[in-house]
């Protein structure tokens, strides 16, 4: 393992399971002191426990939540080089006559405005140190409906967006956002090709053309390739990590 990250300070949301968890084990390996956010206290405490004298701090709670958004910035001591806007829900695989409000509102809070509302705390500091890099978790719902419901394939499709828009705006002032979709991937969320749900709703025939699930730390390396300086030149881009699904 290289050691792309000595002197970096990343926040992690979601870092409690799945791609998050597995980013912050990599950053963490790789020198980075890491802020990792997650709702579940117990998956974070596990997280600690793994990493030993790792230098990791832990934050819990709703990321969409503006007091923990303030207690991660204040965690960081002005030194935020990093950003992995990792945590989002699913969706049940609802198609839109059957969305209800509080399900709509609570993926567009979490998927999108939190991820809005994390950058907007951290760049400030970033644009003053004239470096930043920030990832955003979208998806294979990025770029195709039949990966889920309505609602997470809006969300996901709106990260690509804001991802765009926040690179244009701060790039030139030395800050990288990009988007990582990922395509299946074995971790605890409700993705379409371990779920009876997403069979019902999305087809036998859809879910057949998914292919195997990938590790999250197959992901994990996708997103720290973006953190690092080896993707130096790259900017705003959705980056399909998705072992080929994109091209059926
Ligand atoms: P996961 O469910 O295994 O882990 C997500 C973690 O985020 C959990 O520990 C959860 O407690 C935490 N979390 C959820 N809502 C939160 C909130 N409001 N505040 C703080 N923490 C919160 O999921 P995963 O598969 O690792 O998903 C990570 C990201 O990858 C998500 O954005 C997801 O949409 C995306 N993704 C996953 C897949 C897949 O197949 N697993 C595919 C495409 C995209």
């Amino acid at each position: 393992i290289p050691n792309r990250f000595s002197g970096a300070t990343v926040v992690v949301t979601g870092a409690g399971s799945g791609i998050g968890k597995a980013t912050a084990t990599r950053l963490l390996a790789e020198g980075a002191r890491v802020i990792a956010s997650d709702l579940d206290a117990d998956r974070l405490a596990a997280l600690v426990a793994e990493s030993g004298e790792a230098p990791l701090l832990t934050i819990v709670g709703d990321v969409s939540d503006d007091a923990v958004i303030a207690s991660i910035v204040e965690a960081g001591e002005g030194r935020i080089t990093g950003l992995v806007n990792n945590a989002g829900i699913m969706d049940s695989f609802v198609p839109t006559a059957e969305i209800d409000d509080a399900l709509w509102e609570r993926v567009m809070r979490i998927n999108v405005t939190a991820p809005m509302k994390l950058m907007r705390a951290v760049l400030p500091a970033m644009v003053e140190a004239g470096h930043g890099r920030i990832v955003n978790v979208a998806s294979e719902a990025s770029v195709r409906a039949g990966a889920s419901g309505t609602p997470y394939a809006t969300s996901k499709h709106a990260v690509v967006g804001l991802t765009k828009s926040t690179a244009l705006f701060y790039g030139p002032a030395g800050v990288r956002v990009n988007a990582v979709a990922p395509g299946a991937v074995a971790t605890n969320i409700e993705a379409p090709f371990r779920s009876e749900l997403g069979a019902k709703r999305l087809g036998p025939i859809m879910q057949a053309t998914v292919p195997e699930p990938a590790t999250a730390e197959q992901l994990a390396a996708s997103i720290t390739w973006l953190l690092s300086e080896d993707s130096a030149n790259v900017n705003g881009v959705l980056l399909m990590s998705d072992g080929g699904w994109s091209t059926i």
